[in-house]
Parts: structure tokens; sequence; C-alpha cells
């Protein structure tokens, strides 16, 4: 049998199989199974209130999950100018996304992946995969498929290995499903270039600093952390770090580059049991968005 074909039986059966995709690897279950669906909350610690992405093949399919693909001209726009892509889109959900998936939201975020493996899972097994990050919740997120075995050994079903992700930092969430179109994520579309194809979008105000109460189920506080003690810090603030037992990630000129690289550069220097992490904050420019937002995110301010 072909890695694929297990992968689809699997899930059938209400299993566990992690994916790779050009943003992160998932942690997928059948979107229509609540018990494959409940698994995939326990086995990652996830709170319940805090809903999942649904994985589709393309376009036609994720319209029979949304009740009301329509209701902005832009939501077709957006679908064939960026998927397969790293946009997600939040849109009134159809009965046959279980209540779990979307914590018990009238809406639900769809995604076609830019993965050949997972793509071509996704036509093999037809439904709407659910995935979030397959990370354990609130830690970082995975890039490789030796990330996911560190994070869950043995208690996921299979791993496809596509690699790693050719991206590195999450998708951008935008809310289709209200009056004005709005990022709930900052990812790796921009929202210059989301304007670029349905004009002006809103930014909920909740994302960029950690100190604000999550307004939104995705926007909890501590996200993407790793264990050591992790402090952001200012260019103009690199006097004031102390790197013994210590490592620093500075700033790269590439916002690209830097995204690839992040969670594993990250991992890796967890993985050295230092006294801290130091990271330097990006610019406060639009190339930086989604950057900014995991680091801070994964920090704290310096002591
Ligand atoms: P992750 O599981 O790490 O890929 O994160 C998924 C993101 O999508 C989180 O920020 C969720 O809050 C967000 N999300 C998923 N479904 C919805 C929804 N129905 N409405 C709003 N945000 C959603
Ligand atoms: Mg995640």
């Amino acid at each position: 049998m072909s890695e694929i074909a297990r992968a689809v039986e699997i899930l059938r059966n209400g299993g566990i199989v992690a994916f790779p995709t050009e943003t992160v690897y998932g942690l997928g279950a059948d979107a229509t199974n609540p018990r494959a669906v409940q698994r995939i909350f326990d086995v990652k610690g996830r709170p319940s209130t805090n809903p999942l992405i649904c994985y589709v093949a393309n376009e036609s399919i994720a319209r029979r999950y949304a009740r009301d693909w329509s209701r902005h001209i832009g939501t077709s726009r957006l679908a064939q100018a960026f998927w397969p892509g790293p946009i997600t889109l939040v849109l009134a959900k159809t009965q046959a996304i279980v209540d779990a998936v979307t914590a018990n939201r009238d809406t639900v975020a769809l995604r076609v992946p830019d993965h050949p493996l997972t793509l071509e899972l996704l036509r093999a097994f037809h439904g709407p995969l659910a995935g979030p990050s397959a990370n354990r919740s609130s830690h970082v997120s995975p890039t490789t498929a030796q990330h996911v075995r560190d994070e869950f050994g043995d208690e996921v079903e299979l791993i496809l290995d596509g690699g790693a992700c050719k991206v590195g930092i999450e998708s951008t969430v935008l809310d289709l499903s209200i009056d004005v179109p709005t990022i709930l994520r900052p990812g790796a579309i921009s929202r210059e270039q989301i304007e670029g194809v349905i004009g002006p979008v809103q930014i909920q105000n909740a994302f960029s600093e950690a100190a604000t109460p999550a307004k939104s189920p995705g926007q909890h506080e501590r996200h993407y952390a790793p264990h050591a003690p992790a402090f952001r810090y200012e260019a103009r603030e690199r006097n004031k770090i102390d790197l013994t037992d210590a490592a620093a990630i500075e700033l790269a000129l590439d916002p690209a580059t830097y995204a690839r690289n992040f969670y594993a550069r990250l991992r890796l220097l967890d993985s050295q049991n230092l006294r801290a992490i130091y990271i330097e904050l990006p610019p406060d420019a639009p190339q930086w968005a989604a950057i900014r937002d995991r680091i801070v995110r994964a920090t704290r301010p310096l002591p």
C-alpha cells in the first residue's frame, strides 16, 4: 500500500496523520468525525475554545463547506490569486463540519495548502482535513517531520515527511464572514497583497500586543514559545543583553529567509538548555508584520 493510501485509511478510521504544508506541519484528522477531532485537541492539549483550520484540495471543495461563499465578491478572487497558498479564509460553515472543529462557532476557516504530498493526500481523502499546527499547544511550531517526531513520538499514527517547509510561518487568517474583511492573524500573505486583490481590509487589533487580552480564540497571548525563557529586544537595546549561557537571534536582511528558518532556530536553541533566548525585534514594517507577531507572542520584553 502506498503511503498516501495508508494515510487515507488512518484518517477514515478516525486516526491522526501529520502532514507537511508550505507554512508549518499540521496534525490532520477527518473534520467530519467528532471523535477524530476530539483526539486532536487531546493530543495537542489545545483549549477547546481555539478552532482548527480545515484543509481542502481545491476551491470547489472549499465551497461545499462554506454556506455563503459569495457574500464577498473578493472570496473567489482571493482563492484564485493565492490558493494553493498561505491564506486561510473564514466563512459561514455548513453542517458537515463538526462543531468541535470550529469551537462551536458558525464559521469555518478553510485553506488549500501548497504542498504536492498533502494535495495528493487531500485529493485521495476527498473530505476536509482539520489540521492545527503539529505542536503541543502554545509551543514552537514544527517545520520538519523530525520536529513533529520530537513533539509527539508515537502518539501520531503516521507522519508524512515532505521535507522542510518552504515558507516557515503560519498562514494569514482573513475573516470574510463579516461586512469588512478582517485579518485575524497576520501571516505569509501580507495585508498589502490582500488589498491588492480585494481593496481595503481591517486588522483585528488584538494580535500585535501580547499584553492585550485575546479577542479571537487563536490570539492567546502565549504562543509559539520555547521552553527556555525568551526575551525580545530592540536593536538599540543590544548592549543590555547578557549572553552568558544564553543565545541571541539577530535580525536578517530578508524576511522570507528569516521566516523559513525561524522555528527551526528556536527549536535548536531550545534544545541547548540555555538560561535565556534573546530575539531581536524587526522594524515595525509591513514585510515584517507576521514575524513580529510571532516574536511578540513567543517572548517577553527585556526585564
Ligand atoms: P493553528 O491551529 O496553529 O494553525 O491556528 C489556526 C488559527 O486559525 C488560529 O488562530 C484560530 O483561532 C484560527 N481560526 C480557525 N478557525 C477559525 C474561525 N472559525 N474563526 C476565527 N478564527 C479561526
Ligand atoms: Mg499553531
